[in-house]
């Protein structure tokens, strides 16, 4: 691909995030499914639909930039998952294993914040609000959805069972 001005760049990174986006939305289910406290399970489902609304939000920002959406592998993202899925397959017991499923989604929500908050630059500095505004709501979405896990792993582990 072409990249002569920074809506090249904008676009590029659109694509990997389009994709990433897809990755999480398959990996949060099988996170939840996998979580044994109710709240991080549940916290995992109310995660998998705000991905599905923040993919529709990313469609609408590629068309505001007159793209159909598209999305590029995401490596960085195959590669988060992948980690998570080893870790998974450990033989843990259940307040570890919710420790180590809180730190592979925080690994997945800080890729996206660093995305995010790159888009958004570049789409303020295009001068396009709208899709700056888009990206900002999605940026504080993940923002959320990370404190909200740093949470659980304060309240839900029991620290000391895990000695
Ligand atoms: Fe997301
Ligand atoms: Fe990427
Ligand atoms: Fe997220």
């Amino acid at each position: 691909m072409e990249m002569n001005h920074l809506q090249d760049l904008l676009l590029h990174d659109l694509k990997d995030l389009y994709n990433a986006e897809n990755q999480i939305l398959k990996a949060l289910p099988r996170m939840a499914k996998k979580a044994s406290a109710p709240e991080l399970k549940q916290a995992f489902e109310a995660h998998t639909e705000e991905t599905r609304r923040q993919i529709e939000k990313l469609e609408e920002v590629f068309e505001l930039f007159g793209e159909k959406a598209k999305g590029k592998t995401c490596h960085a993202m195959k590669g988060i998952i992948e980690e998570g899925k080893e870790v998974m397959q450990e033989d843990a017991e259940a307040d570890v294993m919710d420790a180590a499923l809180i730190g592979a989604a925080q690994k997945v929500e800080h890729y996206e914040i660093a995305g995010y908050g790159t888009a958004r630059t570049y789409a303020e500095m295009l001068g396009n609000k709208q899709a700056a505004r888009l990206l900002q709501q999605i940026l504080d979405e993940e923002g959320k959805t990370d404190k909200k896990l740093t949470q659980l792993a304060e309240n839900l582990i029991n620290v000391e069972a895990m000695q």
